[in-house]
């Protein structure tokens, strides 16, 4: 036996400590999240494998603790095991900066509150510091990570392929999502190759957290519970899918929004796990039992009552009273969803809890306690379970102050989530958006499935539109990805909002601009009846399909034969030489084309022709040159041609002879060139995908019918959604189909609303402004303040302003009451704090708005620098929507655009438009919905 070298030794644990990119993440944001830092930038590049870069506002590395922080088994959290009682750190072990050392290179810079400026570390393999240099970053820790995994190629290898570092991205993600509902004061930022793909800013309490998170739709059906047990010690929060959620909303196939945390710490607990999917499951009174829940539960303990140290990442813990744990999360779940049916416990197995749980198995004792219980659990006078209305805030155990005060009658905005990662998105192929589908294929789905029958299609299971369990693997995942990479033409992955305007976001591969919908008005003959004659059977032929290539074909192939400008001289290609007309012709023609732009092409020839009966010899002369010169290189280009044949030694080319003129068999081999050139463009190298998406009139008819027996008042939306591009939305009325970007709808309705009645708010000033006449700039606009709304007079005389068109805009102005009128005087005692440079000058704005523009209402009256600050902020505000919108947000934004913007639509805060207008609705199609609905 022999001792394996030290250097051996260190990468062997270091790589079992560092097994991936998100276990680097996890380590380096933990030791930023234990300096208490409250703005974490993690930059990853080539998903990690070159650069791992994570920035924070920490405390700093004491300039004393440099020369160790990566030297393994120094750590500035514990001193002892003792220690590990009170444990309020996630690191505490010392390990994980000496292990990414061992397996990469690694830079520290730092910088105290104490230090004058930041430091640059660069450190060796074992952690010891190699160099260091002075830099300009501000006070707290950046950890750069380069060449992860450069000295373990398998382990490297092993995230050779897309898919896999992808899904590594993804976890990075999730990791994050987990610490940002934790952390709810945390900022964070993920970029990867220089884009932002996830960002959560700061938030007030964990409710606003999970709505950043996981959006406003989900956490509209969820409930906020909170649960004490004073012996043992244990308090639960957190949110939980209210009894009559839909299933849809509220749980996914994976476990990645089942979030369980045990002292802020994200874990995995398999056992409470299975028991919320068991209630869950029960209560969605359906075969629920693959989905997993989307929760948020906090498990607080005290520090000595668990073992972090289970595992190398620290996501598994011991908890010390594991039973008193689970049954207080079961009092909980009873609560809410009534107790299990006896039968459940044993028939528990159906959930696909695979793996072996940390905790001990639950003992039989167990169970037979819980349904002994009272149907409420809380028999324990010790133990309170509370729900809570999620308007309210007081669930939120770590309350702290609402942060967003300047916009506190502000709904709130989820955070703009920025994925292209979600698994639940990738499911939910784009060719099924949402109920919209689900409503033309009822029928499909109570009868026989469709499969699409082109053989390159690809084949949709209408059940798909539902996330859809089977396709869980990722395997296809993987094919869903790659389904809609084909499908989707490959763009830029973020469409800038210019493109999208001018309608240049979507190109096909031949560099096209794509028009997303096409309506094919079927043709009169036989056409009309193969496409209303709805599911005869004979799917197969694709009767309008067929048609429609023929035709195309037919085009192509009329021109084959016709005689173009080249000629086939030894296989070379030559363009003819251009007669003096010729040359006149072409110069003209646009000239011409333009001063006649009705004429046909037939009659501009003749136009043409007779400018140059009238043109002078002179004129005609040049032209006569230019084509003499045309002659000269086209009979130049023949004698390579010729020649260049002739140094071919074939004896089949020398007994050719030179021809002046192409033979019909040269232009038809010409005619074939193009041919083949138009063909090749036309059918691009990636076989153009076929979906058949089934469709059926009946259902539609019943739609319609229904459509009409509700009401026919109000107005319903057709809304799709492009999952690829979550900005953008087919919205159709009865006359038109449009693409809308709800973004730039919400922010503009934001804008509208904050410039309608948002208030600034005011700080009182040091000292007062008394009011003049000149300062005010004239006695008009004095006696226009006068004449404004008081809202008392107190004690002293002195009586507040309280018009809107003052108060909203940040102006605290008094009036004081003198012996008589003229003694009286007015001071601005309290000013926006919100804005630079804020005062007189924009108060004039307002008055000259209320006495020259005659101003009633606050928005007539904004100052400029209130205008853009507003629209700052509406701008801010939009860009925390969640990044995918339900079908319910966006009909409600709509519905909000109709009663709020009225007919001033005039596009966002930087006047980009909602809606693009792809097409109008043919007449015909009106009248046969109409005929149906009748
Ligand atoms: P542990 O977190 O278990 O203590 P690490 O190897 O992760 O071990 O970190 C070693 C030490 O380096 C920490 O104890 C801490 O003092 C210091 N450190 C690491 N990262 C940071 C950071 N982002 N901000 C401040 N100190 C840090
Ligand atoms: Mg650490």
């Amino acid at each position: 036996m022999k001792q394996l070298p030290a250097e051996t030794v260190r990468l062997l644990s270091s790589s079992q400590v560092i097994t991936s990119v998100v276990s680097v993440v996890k380590e380096l944001i933990e030791n930023s999240l234990d300096a208490d830092a409250t703005n974490i930038d993690i930059k990853l590049e080539n998903y990690g494998f070159n650069r791992i870069e994570v920035r924070d506002n920490g405390n700093g590395i004491k300039a004393a603790d440099v020369p160790v922080m990566a030297v393994k088994h120094y750590t500035s959290k514990i001193s002892s095991s003792e220690d590990l009682d009170r444990l309020t750190t996630y690191g505490f072990r010392g390990e994980a900066l000496g292990s990414v050392c061992s397996i990469s290179e690694v830079l520290i810079t730092t910088k105290t509150a104490a230090d004058e400026f930041s430091t640059q570390y660069a450190l060796d393999s074992t952690g010891h510091i190699t160099s260091k240099k002075p830099s300009h970053l501000g006070q707290g820790t950046t950890v750069t990570v380069l060449k992860l995994f450069k000295n373990l190629p398998v382990r490297k290898q092993f995230y050779s392929t897309t898919r896999k570092c992808k899904e590594e991205l993804k976890k990075v993600q999730d990791l994050l999502t987990a610490y940002g509902i934790i952390k709810p004061e945390l900022r964070i930022t993920l970029t990867h190759n220089k884009a932002v793909i996830w960002q959560k800013t700061r938030v007030s309490d964990h409710k606003m957290a999970c709505m950043s998170v996981l959006g406003t739709a989900i956490m509209g059906s969820m409930v906020p519970f909170q649960h004490c047990c004073e012996d043992p010690e244990i308090n639960l929060s957190g949110f939980l899918p209210k009894a009559e959620s839909d299933s849809s909303l509220t749980s996914l196939s994976s476990s990645e929004r089942s979030f369980i945390f045990v002292n802020n710490r994200p874990v995995q607990q398999k056992e409470i796990l299975k028991l919320i999917r068991q209630y869950y499951s029960l209560v969605m009174r359906k075969d629920c039992t693959r989905l997993y829940p989307v929760f948020f539960l906090n498990i607080t303990v005290p520090a000595s009552a668990v073992d972090v140290n289970v595992t190398p990442d620290k996501t598994q813990v011991l908890l010390h009273y594991k039973e008193s744990v689970l049954l207080a999360v079961e009092n909980v779940l009873k609560s809410l969803y009534g107790p299990l049916p006896a039968a459940v416990p044993g028939e528990s197995n159906k959930t696909d809890v695979t793996s072996e749980d940390m905790f001990a198995p639950r003992t039989e004792q167990t169970d037979v306690m819980v349904n002994e219980m009272g149907p409420s659990g809380n028999d324990d006078p010790c133990v309170h379970t509370s729900f809570l209305s999620l308007s309210s805030d007081v669930q939120n155990c770590q309350a702290g102050k609402n942060t967003e005060i300047c916009l506190n009658h502000q709904t709130f905005r989820g955070d703009n989530v920025h994925s292209g990662l979600d698994k639940r998105e990738v499911l939910k192929s784009d060719a099924f958006p949402d109920s919209s589908f689900n409503l033309l294929c009822e029928e499909e789905q109570n009868g026989q499935n469709l499969t699409d029958t082109a053989s390159n299609g690809v084949p949709v299971d209408p059940k798909a539109a539902k996330v859809d369990e089977r396709l869980l693997s990722c395997d296809s995942i993987d094919k869903i990805v790659k389904h809609e990479e084909s499908l989707v033409p490959k763009s830029p992955p973020g469409i800038s909002a210019d493109h999208w305007s001018r309608g240049s976001a979507f190109k096909n591969p031949l560099g096209d601009n794509l028009e997303p919908v096409k309506i094919l008005i079927p043709e009169v003959e036989g056409t009309v009846n193969e496409f209303q004659n709805e599911h005869n059977g004979d799917e197969s032929n694709h009767p309008q399909i067929s048609l429609q290539s023929t035709k195309k074909r037919n085009v192509i192939s009329d021109k084959f034969g016709h005689v173009t400008g080249y000629d086939l001289i030894s296989s070379r290609i030559i363009k003819k030489p251009k007669s003096a007309v010729g040359f006149f012709t072409e110069e003209h023609r646009p000239e011409v084309m333009a001063d006649n732009p009705k004429t046909s092409m037939d009659d501009i020839l003749l136009l043409i022709e007779e400018k140059w009966k009238n043109l002078n010899e002179e004129e005609k002369k040049n032209y006569e040159m230019k084509a003499a010169k045309d002659m000269e290189r086209y009979n130049r280009e023949i004698k390579k041609a010729v020649g260049q044949r002739g140094h071919r030694p074939t004896k089949e080319a020398e007994k050719q002879k030179p021809r002046l003129k192409a033979s019909p068999s040269d232009q038809q081999k010409l005619d074939k060139i193009f041919h083949a050139q138009i063909e090749k463009k036309r059918k691009p190298e990636e076989p153009t995908k076929v979906v058949t998406v089934p469709f059926s009139m009946s259902s539609c008819r019943q739609h319609l019918q229904r459509r009409q027996r509700n009401d026919s008042d109000e107005e319903e939306l057709f809304l799709i959604r492009c999952q690829s591009f979550p900005d953008v939305w087919i919205f159709a009325t009865d006359k038109k189909l449009m693409l809308l970007n709800p973004y730039r709808l919400e922010e503009a309705l934001l804008c509208k609303r904050l410039l309608t009645n948002h208030k600034l708010p005011v700080e009182k000033l040091d000292k007062p402004i008394v009011l003049t006449d000149s300062l005010v700039g004239g006695a008009q606009y004095m006696a226009a303040l006068y004449k404004m709304q008081k809202d008392y007079q107190s004690f002293n005389g002195s009586s507040h302003l309280s018009d809107p068109r003052l108060v909203a805009n940040g102006f605290q102005i008094i009036m004081i009451e003198g012996a008589s009128a003229a003694e009286s005087h007015l001071e601005i005692k309290g000013l926006a704090n919100c804005l630079p440079y804020y005062g007189i000058s924009d108060l004039k704005e307002i008055l000259k708005a209320v006495v020259n523009g005659n101003a009633k209402e606050v928005y007539e009256c904004r100052p400029l620098k209130v205008i853009s600050y507003l629209e700052g902020e509406a701008v801010r505000l939009a860009r925390q929507l969640p990044l995918h919108l339900s079908k319910e947000d966006v009909q409600n934004t709509i519905y909000r655009m109709k009663q709020q913007l009225g007919k001033e639509n005039k596009g966002c805060v930087h006047g980009r438009p909602f809606f693009h207008h792809l097409t109008d609705i043919p007449e015909a199609y009106k009248h046969n919905s109409m005929e149906i609905s009748q």
